[in-house]
């Protein structure tokens, strides 16, 4: 691998090698998973839509969160390719990550690369444990895609900041230890992108009031927060005053490149090859071969990000292609799950297929919208080619 950044109007996926070891890692994780299965962990659905704070404790535990980061904040000191590996392993199994997740692949990230040695100190070891929930708060009424037209703000009080406003959409955030909140520190100027800055938000506080918003699968996975003059100590803004925006950007590559913006209907391919069964017709095998292929070709395009992030680089512009092909596929897979097992009228499709194609399909809609809408990321890739 080289380690230039790709030049404007060029994308770069260069192929990566896996680390030595990797197939007993691999094998180790889905001993893991073996031992979950048998002690009756509900697999098999979409990262986003299960939680399980005891699972995540017993992952934390086995060393599979943290994987990356140094022993001295709880971490294992592995390569961003080991957790490449654990990852996949968990996703395709279908394993209840939701609860952990946010921390492990992004709020951490943040506090590695702008936090103070006093937060990295305080909270690293929890998120390693599986302990320390974190959700991202960006999005509020009116500000998703445009997220620069924030209104969230932070006023500086004796000792720390008085937040008021309303946060949206906030995954998790119900069942969450803290949030990373984006505020305008400042007015609105004409630098669109200046005077906002993160915050650590103690989601067990007072001041702030987390309300359930029932999706169209009928869960509350995500919820609203209400600021009422929530008190944010100095020693909680992450980065410095006014460089939120900077930061929330350096977030991205961590946010959409990973396996679970292809691996979230994986279940869906799984149970369904084991429904058709060992004598498929020629179509069904064809529409197999077509879906082995996407997934093969996502997994290494998604693994050259990760080879990119574990060099320190940026890729943003490679992220939002993975993220946009990958969540359209994981989309696509539950209709053309359903178009299969039409044409295969003599299939039993079984409990474990339906289960996994309902939530397929309910959960879906949501895949080209949270982390950045399919318009918003082409409009990134655009300006990454120099077409904008
Ligand atoms: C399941 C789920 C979980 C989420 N979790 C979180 C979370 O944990 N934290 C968080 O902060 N947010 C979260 N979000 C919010 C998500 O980031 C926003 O919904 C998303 O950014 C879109 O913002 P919006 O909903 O305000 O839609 P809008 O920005 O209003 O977009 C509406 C439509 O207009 C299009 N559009 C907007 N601007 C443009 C443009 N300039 N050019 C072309 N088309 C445009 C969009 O693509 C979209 O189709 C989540 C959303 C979902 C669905």
């Amino acid at each position: 691998m080289t380690s230039q950044p790709a030049p404007s109007g060029a994308l770069r996926f260069d192929p990566v090698d896996l680390p030595d070891g990797h197939v007993e890692l691999r094998a180790e994780v889905r001993a893991f998973i073996d031992a979950e299965r048998a002690r009756g962990t509900r697999l098999g659905g979409d990262w986003s839509a299960r939680y399980d704070t005891e699972f995540s404790g017993r992952l934390g535990r086995a060393g599979f969160i943290g994987m990356t980061w140094a022993k001295e904040y709880g971490g294992h000191e592995r390569s961003a390719l080991e957790r490449y590996i654990v990852t996949e392993e968990l996703l395709s199994a279908g394993a209840p990550v939701g609860a952990h997740w946010v921390a492990d692949r992004q709020s951490s990230q943040l506090l590695l690369r702008f936090g103070t040695e006093e937060q990295r100190k305080a909270l690293l070891p929890g998120i390693a444990r599986g302990e320390n929930f974190f959700c991202i708060g960006m999005s509020e009424p009116d500000s998703g895609s445009d997220l620069a037209s924030i209104r969230t703000t932070a006023k500086k009080t004796d000792g720390g900041w008085l937040i008021n406003g309303t946060k949206l959409w906030t995954s998790a955030a119900h069942i969450c230890h803290y949030m990373i909140a984006l505020v305008r520190t400042a007015p609105a100027s004409d630098d669109r992108h200046a005077g906002m800055s993160q915050m650590i938000i103690d989601l067990k506080a007072p001041g702030v009031i987390i309300r359930p918003i029932r999706n169209l699968a009928g869960d509350a996975h995500f919820n609203e927060e209400v600021f009422t003059d929530y008190f944010v100590p100095d020693d909680r803004v992450v980065g410095e005053i006014g460089d939120g925006w900077n930061q929330v950007v350096s977030e991205l590559g961590y946010e959409r490149s990973g396996p679970e913006r292809f691996l979230s209907t994986f279940s869906v391919f799984v149970e369904l090859v084991r429904a058709v069964g060992p004598d498929p017709s020629l179509r069904t095998v064809e529409a197999f071969g077509r879906l082995a292929a996407h997934v093969m070709t996502l997994r290494s395009m998604s693994l050259s990000v990760a080879g990119m992030l574990q060099q320190g680089l940026l890729p943003n512009v490679e992220a939002a292609v993975v993220k946009d092909l990958g969540t359209n596929f994981a989309k696509a897979l539950p209709e053309v799950a359903r178009t299969i097992i039409q044409a295969e009228p003599d299939v039993d499709i079984g409990p474990a297929f339906e289960e996994a194609w309902i939530e397929g399909l309910l959960y879906a809609p949501a895949f080209t919208i949270q982390g950045g809408t399919r318009e918003i990321l082409r409009g990134v890739i655009a300006r990454g080619l120099g077409l904008r």
